[in-house]
């Protein structure tokens, strides 16, 4: 058995907690100039980066279904470098091109403890997964401050092209099965809210919504 509550405490490092009330304001807008800045003085290397906006559930774009990667080339490579830094600079450990509103096969990791183990799936494709089911707390960059249980494969085997192009076979439990499921249902246009009841997405729905009007306001 999978102890998941220490997959969340990763999850959300950076202080979130489940009890959060509200959203942070303008969270899911584009991080600021200043933070930007901050990150990229600390870069030892010349590679500039990004921070992308993240969409926010209930964005109609979070159901829109990726097409494959054609090539991977320097653009390629390039927007998943800024995918990392934007994933890193939001506290999450892993991000999909869905959530950045670019609607291709792409998806970032990073599931290390000290969270200096990025890894770049391209393509990815499931191989297998495990009859084992565990379940636990999700949270997601595109749904702030709402977690909930949701059952998944307690291991599972997944194909992909890294950022050189190279193919991988990535056999994968815990932290890393459930944040490859949970990235590879955002491609598929799923967030991972559908799993809850009617109800519940609503609710959640509605608290979104009612937070970001807000953040607008403000
Ligand atoms: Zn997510």
């Amino acid at each position: 058995m999978v102890d998941l509550s220490v997959a969340v405490s990763v999850f959300f490092a950076g202080g979130d907690s489940v009890d959060k009330p509200a959203v942070r304001k303008g969270e899911c807008r584009l991080r600021s100039l200043q933070a930007a800045l901050k990150r990229r003085a600390e870069k030892s290397d010349n590679i500039a980066m990004a921070l992308l906006p993240i969409l926010c559930f209930p964005d109609p774009r979070l159901h829109t279904v990726a097409k494959p990667v054609a090539e991977v080339n320097d653009q390629i490579r390039q927007f998943a470098a800024d995918m990392i830094e934007t994933m890193y600079d939001a506290k999450g450990v892993g991000l999909a091109a869905t959530q950045v509103d670019f609607h291709q096969r792409l998806v970032v990791m990073d599931t290390s403890e000290d969270r200096d183990s990025p890894i770049v799936l391209i393509n990815p494709e499931l191989l297998w997964m495990s009859n084992e089911r565990v379940k636990g707390e999700e949270g997601c960059l595109s749904v702030p401050g709402i977690y909930d249980g949701v059952e998944r494969a307690a291991q599972v085997k997944v194909q992909a092209l890294d950022e050189h192009g190279q193919s991988r076979i990535i056999e994968a439990e815990g932290l890393m099965a459930v944040c490859i499921q949970h990235e590879m249902d955002h491609l598929m246009g799923k967030v991972f809210v559908e799993y809850l009841s009617p109800l519940k997405r609503m609710r959640i729905k509605g608290k979104l919504l009612k937070a970001q009007r807000e953040a607008e306001r403000a």
